[in-house]
């Protein structure tokens, strides 16, 4: 096992979060979890390339500020990292970053309807969730974030927002903890959901307002160690 900076709390929580997300539903065989540094604020740490729901804490890497490996680690690490390095340098309070396929996320990144909170555990979209257009930066593309121009780009598109969309692709969502990136990962796909059933009845829909968004995210903050107490326990009985 490659020697990394954080602590041991921290791998524990990568490593449960990859674990959740898989058994949530929002990764399947693709996708990642990732936490900046708490020794070293410049780096952050993820899995090797592996699917989310075999992580164990010896695949963790350290990855540089150009979202590189550390010297000596030959292992291979995801092609899309340069996601979360991009996202670290551009956000210094963003603590850890989920970028998924999350399935029910798709339509809102390939049509003109946006996705919007539509009920108090999504109240955190209310900050936007932007859509992505990778082909304003290379027309030329395979949708995959494989260098750090499309890093800085998709960065840029997130601005001040929780969530970006990424068009025909999925999506990457930031917290400011594992936990909050989690919680936030699940609620985008279950509010997607929802907003996609509650088309199909009588509207218009009543969306939260910014003001509701922003009062409920402050509340979810407030609870956010009961619904991760259970997924981290759910996440790790099965290892
Ligand atoms: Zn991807």
């Amino acid at each position: 096992m490659k020697k990394i900076s954080i602590s041991k709390a921290l791998a524990d929580d990568i490593v449960a979060a990859s674990r959740i997300l898989a058994q949530q539903g929002v990764l399947d065989a693709y996708g990642h979890v990732s936490a900046r540094s708490d020794r070293e604020p410049s780096r952050f740490v993820m899995s090797r390339s592996l699917a989310p729901a075999l992580v164990t804490r010896k695949d963790l890497m350290e990855l540089d500020a150009d979202s590189e490996p550390l010297p000596g680690d030959k292992r291979k690490g995801f092609l899309e990292r340069y996601i979360h390095g991009e996202i670290y340098r551009a956000r210094p309070e963003v603590m850890a970053v989920v970028h998924s396929h999350s399935p029910s996320v798709i339509p809102f990144g390939v049509t003109r309807t946006k996705l919007r909170p539509i009920y108090h555990m999504g109240s955190f979209l209310w900050s936007g969730a932007p859509v992505f257009e990778i082909r304003e930066t290379r027309p030329d593309n395979d949708l995959l974030i494989r260098d750090r121009p499309l890093g800085k780009a998709l960065a840029g598109r997130l601005g001040k927002c929780n969530c970006v969309l990424m068009r025909g692709h999925g999506m990457t969502v930031i917290g400011d903890s594992v936990p909050e990136a989690v919680f936030r990962s699940i609620y985008t796909e279950m509010n997607a959901r929802l907003q996609l059933q509650a088309t199909q009845l009588e509207g218009p829909i009543e969306f939260l307002s910014d003001e509701e968004g922003r009062r409920s995210s402050a509340s979810n903050r407030g609870t956010l160690e009961r619904p991760w107490e259970l997924w981290k326990k759910d996440g790790l009985r099965r290892r």
